[in-house]
This record gives structure tokens, sequence and C-alpha cells, in this order.
């Protein structure tokens, strides 16, 4: 049982208490995705605080696996909004040079085997100016282009999607030329059969509605919650335990089957992240 999409936080959230809910609600893989680097203690300031973020993060995620019984995975990159703020405060040239550097040190972490995927990049989901927003592609478009010369996924977040978004986005995954499983669209609306025509990997927030709009069309596809672990917004985002129960939920009242169970949560994610998921008799 994967949770695709999960945030912890030391300082504001429940970190390994919520691991845990996760844990006995039936979950026993997590795809944890780094914040930002103010959320961690950091300035977000420079290529190097965003660094000294992702080594923090990649630190968390060893806890979690000493700690825990929960096997997790690191996703590393610097959240679009950490750039757009970098960029109003000094500049563009700045931002993205900054940026670009703390992206280059992401895709080491992958090569060095301590994160998955670079993530989570792309562009933001509210209104910034042009200028900022031609950058934001690139930036995702080099991401991209990291992740692919390293052969490691890379976790997306963007505006709220819709058919057209994903064509665009499929256009990107051409021109850079990465693997069409490589690039996984984070809080993906259940576009499954269009996903995979244009390339992209939905990972679909694990509502009921989208989860079975999602299974309608088939099967490729993971599950997250976005679970972003702040005690200062409850009920922002799904809890913990939902990915797991609601998986098993479906299997009981027969809109999932033992196969796509096993495709959503384990051959996909090995395919997806090039990792290995023992799965527990
Ligand atoms: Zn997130």
């Amino acid at each position: 049982m994967l949770d695709d999409h999960f945030h912890v936080d030391p300082y504001h959230g429940l970190f390994l208490d919520a691991v845990r809910q996760f844990h006995r609600a039936g979950g026993t893989h997590l795809m944890v995705v780094y914040k930002t680097a103010r959320d961690y203690g950091f300035r977000g300031g420079s290529a190097e605080d965003f660094m000294k973020a992702m080594d923090f993060h990649v630190e968390l995620v060893e806890r979690i696996n000493r700690e825990t019984d929960v096997k997790a995975f690191a996703v590393v990159g610097v959240h679009p909004a950490e750039f757009v703020h970098l960029a109003e405060q000094r500049g563009i040239e700045y931002a993205r040079n900054e940026v670009m550097k703390a992206l280059e040190y992401a895709q080491k972490l992958c090569l060095e085997g301590k994160a998955v995927a670079i993530g989570e990049i792309g562009r933001p989901h509210y209104e910034v100016s042009a200028d900022v927003w031609e950058a934001s592609i690139e930036l995702m478009k080099y991401g991209m282009s990291l992740a692919k010369e390293a052969d490691c996924a890379v976790q997306l977040h963007t505006e709220s999607f819709d058919e057209a978004k994903f064509r665009e986005l499929g256009g990107y995954v051409r021109e850079v030329g990465i693997k069409p499983y490589r690039v996984v669209k984070h809080f993906s609306p259940p576009l499954v059969k269009v996903a995979e025509e244009v390339g992209v990997f939905p990972s679909i927030i694990a509502s009921r509605k989208n989860i079975k709009e999602a299974i309608e069309q088939g099967n490729r596809f993971m599950m997250e919650t976005d679970y972003i672990d702040d005690r200062r917004r409850p009920g922002a985002v799904l809890g913990p335990k939902t990915v797991p129960r609601r998986t098993k939920a479906f299997l009981q009242n027969g809109l999932f089957t033992e196969e796509d169970v096993y495709r959503i949560h384990v051959e996909n994610p090995e395919k997806v992240y090039g990792i290995e998921i023992e799965v527990e008799p």
C-alpha cells in the first residue's frame, strides 16, 4: 500500500506519528516529498539553502526507515513557490541560477541513491507575472532533463489540470525526451487515458469520486493524499490513513480487483521510480 505524495514536517506536524497512523491503517510504502526550505528552518534564499534543506529531508526519510515499519523513499527538488518567492525578492536571473544549481544537487542525490525522484517541481498554481511563468516552465523542463540524464523520475506540481494542459505537458515531455513513465503529475485529476496518451503518469488524489472515475478508465495510475503534516492547517488535505483505507474499501466493494491493487501499489511505482517493492505474504 503506497501513498505516492506525502509530506512530513517535524516542526509543524506529527512527523513519525503521521507515518505510524499510515502504517496502522495498512500502509507500507511512502513517497516522501520535500516541502520547502522555510518549512525545514532554512532561509530559502540561495542554492545552498535549498541543498541544506534537501539533506535535511533525506535525513527525515532515513529516520522514518529506521524508526517505523514503513519503507520511505525521498523525492527532492525546489518547490515552484520557492522559485516565485525568490524571483520576487531577488529578480528572475538570480532565482533561476540558484534553483538550477539546487536542481542539479537533487539529481546528484538521485544518482547516489539517496532519493528516487526530483520533485515537486513545476509551475505555481496561482497567478504570477508572464516572466515568472515562462521561467517556471523553463525550470520544469530543466528538472525533467536532469531526471532524464539520471534516469530517475520527476514529480510535477502545477496549477489545476485538464485535458488541454495534459496535452501541453505532453509536448514538454517529448521536447525533453524523458521516458513517459518517469514523469509523474502530482495532484492529478482522474484523466487516466489522456495521461497515458500524452506520456505522463498520473498520481491521483485519493478521494472516492476521483478514484472511482480513474479506475473506470484503467489502472495506470498511483494514489496519493498530498498529506502536508501541518497542525496549523488541519483538514487542508486528506489524512495520512486515506490511501490504505480507501484501497481496502474499493477492494471490498468490488471497484478494485486484486490485480488493480497490485498494479497501482506495486507494479506502477516499481516501474516509475525504478525501485523494488517487497510484498509481505
Ligand atoms: Zn505536495
